[in-house]
């Protein structure tokens, strides 16, 4: 039989399981993050017609399917 004291029993029963839901949500929220931002620069927002558009290439400028005017990744810097 295995000697515990009330103190590690809990330790094990309560302490344990919380670190690794901790650890487990800690990694899902890098990993949610690290999703959002990929596909915070896969859309772009046409600077002249403010047209929002999904470009997956890597190109640093975006044609903007409405209007034709390339628009560089990144922030949105709309003229009008
Ligand atoms: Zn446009």
């Amino acid at each position: 039989m295995i000697n515990m004291t009330m103190e590690d029993f809990l330790l094990w029963v309560i302490g344990v399981p919380m670190v690794i839901i901790a650890v487990v949500s800690l990694l899902a929220g890098v990993k949610h993050y690290a999703r959002m931002r990929s596909m915070r620069q896969q859309i772009v927002c046409c600077r002249i017609c403010g047209y929002l558009c999904e470009d997956k290439s890597r190109n640093k400028l975006s044609k903007c399917p409405e209007c034709g005017s390339m628009n560089e990744r990144g922030k949105s810097r709309r003229l009008g």
